[in-house]
């Protein structure tokens, strides 16, 4: 048998202890964690949806509708009018045949790799991709490689070494979670039709944030279900509820319903859930203020990292990484914005690249410019304190 604790106690000396901190209430920019009052900047509560009252309200009543429970599998009878409904509105939202709603993005990735791909198949993975589609790639018994990261020509050389038999899956982050940057949607695209490969896109951080309607990446870039025939979207971050969907093709859905196992076998999101998601996806839609306040506090936070010499990444999205190298000095440089008050987590590997430590910094349209402001201080001051005398 392992010795757990000793290996618990070998993590903790290589300075790679995750543990969790005790968040008291709504999650909004200034909170209580582990009794502290700070600003989070942290949250992938982009649009500030996860406390908005009509998202609440939509909740509240709801529960008095459905209950808490669904109390079943979509396909026994748990799939509600509610569940209905919003699946109708997120296939109208992004254009679309249909959608279909899961329990998380994890769940959701496992689903469509197992239900399109497995033995004598190919999934080909951005090397930088959420580990949700990592595993889902890994998991789904197909032959698995990564092509380097938003790269078209590794990716279609790739491709063309491929047998010509079974089926291509090519996946691909739409925003990638720890470094904020786009996916090169229109060339891979391009480069999964002459291949004739499936192209997904699971577009976490990009839904609600990118693109004039919130629709993502894909609207970013203006392309269609033609060109991108698997969209994958999360509720859990600009949405601010929880649950994920898949949108696609009327069989590409079909396809999933009889035999994605992560749908299948599984109780259905709470009815109320549902609901509060389509009052979530009614504001994403029509209030493009959010997204405008969004884009005014990354440009500020940049523009102010650049004059104080902070390393950021290539990234236009609120996901804003200031990359430190080194992990202890990452934790470090974390520590001391804790106690300035600020909540910026030290990502380290092997979530990311051995050597990439960072500081995650996200933004939301919650936050004010005079929190921004205060962070920006609060990074000057760690950055003076880890450096050289
Ligand atoms: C958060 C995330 C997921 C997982 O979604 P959950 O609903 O939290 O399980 C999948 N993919 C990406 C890129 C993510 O950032």
């Amino acid at each position: 048998m392992r010795d757990l604790a000793a290996e618990l106690d070998e993590r903790r000396a290589r300075g790679l202890y995750r543990s969790r901190r005790i968040l008291e209430g709504v999650q909004k920019p200034v909170q209580v964690v582990d009794g502290r009052k700070v600003v989070a900047f942290c949250s992938n509560d982009y649009l500030g949806l996860a406390g908005h009252a009509k998202v609440v309200a939509a909740f509240r009543h709801a529960v008095g509708t459905y209950g808490v429970g669904a109390g079943a599998a979509h396909l026994v009878n748990g799939h509600t009018r509610a569940h209905h409904q919003l699946e109708e509105e997120l296939a109208a939202f992004t254009n679309r045949e249909r959608a279909l709603l899961f329990s998380t993005g994890y769940m959701a990735n496992m689903g469509v790799a197992q239900a399109l791909a497995g033995r004598g198949d190919h999934v080909l993975e951005d090397r930088l991709n959420h580990a949700s589609l990592i595993d889902a790639g890994l998991v789904c018994g197909a032959r698995f490689q990564r092509y380097r990261h938003a790269t078209g020509v590794d990716l279609a050389q790739r491709l063309a070494t491929l047998e010509a038999t079974g089926e291509r899956l090519v996946l691909t982050d739409g925003v990638f979670s720890m470094d904020g940057d786009l996916a090169p949607l229109p060339e891979l695209s391009r480069i999964a039709a002459a291949h004739h490969a499936w192209l997904m896109v699971d577009d976490a951080h990009g839904l609600g944030v990118l693109g004039a309607t919130g629709a993502g990446s894909l609207e970013h870039f203006g392309l269609d279900a033609g060109e991108v025939p698997i969209l994958m979207g999360t509720l859990g971050k600009a949405f601010g509820t929880a649950g994920a969907f898949v949108a696609g093709s009327e069989a590409l859905i079909e396809t999933l319903i009889q035999s994605a196992r992560t749908y299948v076998y599984t109780t259905a999101m709470p009815a109320a859930l549902a609901e509060a998601t389509r009052a979530s996806l009614q504001i994403v839609r029509t209030d493009g203020r959010r997204r405008e306040k969004l884009a005014a506090l990354v440009a500020r936070f940049r523009e102010g990292a650049g004059q104080i010499g902070l390393r950021l990444m290539e990234s236009p999205t609120p996901i804003q990484p200031v990359l430190v190298g080194d992990s202890a000095r990452a934790v470090r440089m974390s520590e001391h914005l804790l106690e300035q008050g600020m909540l910026v987590p030290a990502i380290r590997p092997p979530t990311v690249p051995e050597g990439t430590a960072r500081l995650r910094v996200t933004l939301s349209a919650a936050h004010t410019k005079p929190q921004v402001d205060r962070l920006l201080e609060a990074l000057e001051a760690a950055q003076g304190a880890e450096a050289p005398a």
